[in-house]
C-alpha cells in the first residue's frame, strides 16, 4: 500500500466545562495545551489540543468544551470510541494510582495484554485509562506536573464498542494498513504501522449493548496520521473507490483531513501528519494564546467576547 495508516493522529471529544477540562488534563494529568483554538465548524466553542511538547500526532487528545450550548449529554455505546488509554512508564501505575486518589479520583484497576493500567472518568465521563507500555517517545515535563519517571508518554490505544467486528476488521486490515496482532476474551486489537502505543485500535466486541449517541462526554472521532498530502490524496481517492461515502479533504490549519465511517459506525478522520502545530506558534508558546483559522480573523474580537473565560 503506497498510502500508509501510520498509527493514531488525535482523539476528539465532546466535553461538558473549558475550564474543569483544562485542569484536569493539563494538572491532572499533566498533559500539555498544545493550541486554544475553536471549533472550525462551530466558532463559539473552543478547541483545546493537549499532548506532548510538540503536539506530535499521536500524543494529542482534543476537546471541544460544549457547556451551555444546547448539546445533549451523549450515550456509550455500539459504533464508538469509549475508551482512550494514554500510556506511562512501566512500574508507574502504582505512583499514578496514589495521584489520582490524592485527586478524588475512582479508579478501577486493570491488566490488559500483560500490562497494568488504571480505569476513570474525566470531568465529562469520557472513559480515560491509563497502562503501563513500551514507549520511547518524549513525555511533556515542562508543566511540572508530574517527572519523567510517570509522565504520560502520548495516546497508547483507544477501544470501540461493535456488536460485530467481521466489518470492521475486514476494512482496517485490507485498506488502512491495520493487522489483528491479539485476541483475548472480547477484545480485538489492531496495530497499524510499526505496531505498539500510539498504534493501536482495540475492538471490544457486545453483541447485545445499546448504539452509541454522540453528546457531551463521548467521542467524537478518531483520527489516524498519514506521512503527507500525496498519500492522503491518494488514500481519498481509494476509499472512494471502495464505494465509501467521504468528505471532500478539508484543511483544519495544523493538519489536512478526511473523514468516513468504519462499517461499525465509528468516525475515522485520517490527518496529515504535517504541518503541525508550530505552523503558528512557536514550541514555547504553543498553548497560549488563541489562535484562529485566518478567515476567522477579521471576526476575532467577536469570537473571543462569545467564549468562557478560562485560566490555566
Ligand atoms: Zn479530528
Amino acid at each position: 500500500m503506497n498510502f500508509p495508516i501510520r498509527g493514531i493522529h488525535h482523539l476528539t471529544a465532546t466535553v461538558n466545562d473549558a475550564q474543569e477540562d483544562l485542569d484536569f488534563y493539563v494538572k491532572t494529568l499533566g498533559l500539555r495545551l498544545v493550541k486554544k483554538t475553536i471549533n472550525f465548524d462551530n466558532t463559539g466553542v473552543y478547541h483545546f489540543y493537549y499532548g506532548n511538547e510538540t503536539g506530535y500526532p499521536g500524543t494529542i487528545m482534543t476537546t471541544f468544551p460544549y457547556k451551555g450550548k444546547g448539546v445533549r449529554t451523549g450515550v456509550k455505546g455500539h459504533g464508538q470510541v469509549v475508551q482512550t488509554t494514554f500510556s506511562v512508564p512501566k512500574g508507574s501505575i502504582s505512583a499514578w494510582a496514589l495521584r489520582l486518589k490524592d485527586e478524588g479520583i475512582d479508579f478501577n484497576e486493570f491488566e490488559r495484554f500483560g500490562f497494568a493500567g488504571l480505569a476513570f472518568e474525566d470531568p465529562s465521563t469520557l472513559g480515560i485509562e491509563l497502562v503501563e507500555a513500551e514507549d520511547s517517545r518524549d513525555p511533556w515535563l515542562g508543566g511540572s506536573i508530574v517527572d519523567g519517571s510517570m509522565a504520560i508518554r502520548g495516546i497508547h490505544s483507544v477501544s470501540m464498542i461493535q456488536a460485530v467486528p467481521e466489518p470492521t476488521v475486514k476494512m482496517m486490515t485490507e485498506n488502512l494498513n491495520f493487522q489483528v496482532t491479539a485476541e483475548n476474551g472480547n477484545r480485538i486489537r489492531l496495530e497499524a504501522d510499526t505496531q505498539g502505543a500510539g498504534k493501536i485500535i482495540d475492538l471490544v466486541v457486545d453483541p447485545k449493548g445499546d448504539k452509541g449517541l454522540n453528546g457531551i462526554g463521548t467521542v467524537h472521532h478518531v483520527a489516524l496520521a498519514i506521512n503527507n498530502d500525496e498519500e492522503h490524496k491518494a488514500l481519498h481517492e481509494f476509499i472512494v473507490s471502495k464505494g465509501i461515502r467521504i468528505t471532500d479533504i478539508l484543511d483544519r490549519n495544523y493538519f489536512h483531513s478526511i473523514y468516513f465511517r468504519e462499517p461499525g459506525g465509528v468516525l475515522f478522520e485520517v490527518a496529515t501528519i504535517p504541518p503541525g502545530f508550530m505552523v503558528d506558534e512557536s514550541k514555547d508558546d504553543l498553548g497560549l494564546s488563541l489562535k484562529l483559522p485566518q478567515w476567522e480573523e477579521d471576526k476575532r474580537k467577536d469570537i473571543e467576547a462569545g467564549l468562557p473565560i478560562i485560566s490555566y
